[in-house]
C-alpha cells in the first residue's frame, strides 16, 4: 500500500469558485499537499490522461469538458491515500454520493463532477508523474 494519491479539481468546481472550499475538505481529512499547480489541459492531453476510457462512449465529451477550462492538479499523502480519498470524493455520479462528501456537495452531473482521485497505487504514480516532476515535489 502506498501513501500518496493523485487528484484534479475539474473545470466545473474551478468555474463555480470551489478551489477553496475542496482543497479546505482535503485539508480538514488529513491530506498533505506534496505538489500542486494551477493549469489548463489541451484536448490531446487531457485525452492521455482518460486513455483507459477511450473505448468509452462518454470520452469525447469527457476529454472536451476536461479541456474546457483550468483545472488544480495535486499529489496528495496520507496513510492509505487512494481508498481514503476515493470515500472523501464519493460515487462518481454525485446522486449516489454519501452525504458529506466532495462530490455531494459540490458536483452536479456524473460527466461534471468537481474532483479526480486516482484508482490504483499504480494509477497515482502515473497520473502524478503526467503532472509533476521530481524537482516539484515537497
Ligand atoms: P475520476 O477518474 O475522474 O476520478 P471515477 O474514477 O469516479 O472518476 P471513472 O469511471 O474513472 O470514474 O470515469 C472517469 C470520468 O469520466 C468520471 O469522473 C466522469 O467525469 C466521466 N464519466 C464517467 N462515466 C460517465 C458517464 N456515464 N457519462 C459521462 N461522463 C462519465
Ligand atoms: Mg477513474
Amino acid at each position: 500500500m502506498s501513501n500518496r494519491t493523485f487528484t484534479m479539481i475539474k473545470p466545473d468546481a474551478v468555474r463555480a469558485g470551489n478551489i477553496g472550499n475542496i482543497l479546505q475538505m482535503i485539508n480538514a481529512a488529513g491530506f498533505k499537499i506534496i505538489a500542486m499547480k494551477y493549469t489548463k489541459l489541451s484536448t490531446e492531453k487531457a485525452g492521455q490522461f482518460y486513455e483507459v476510457h477511450k473505448e468509452r462512449p462518454f470520452y469525447g465529451e469527457l476529454t472536451e469538458f476536461m479541456s474546457s477550462g483550468p483545472i488544480v492538479a495535486a499529489i496528495l499523502e496520507k496513510d492509505n491515500a487512494v481508498a481514503d480519498f476515493r470515500k472523501l470524493i464519493g460515487a462518481t455520479n454525485p446522486a449516489q454520493a454519501e452525504e458529506g462528501t466532495i462530490r455531494k456537495k459540490y458536483a452536479a452531473s456524473i460527466g461534471e463532477n468537481a474532483v479526480h482521485g486516482s484508482d490504483s497505487d499504480e494509477n497515482a504514480k502515473i497520473e502524478g508523474d503526467f503532472f509533476f516532476s521530481g524537482l516539484e515535489r515537497f
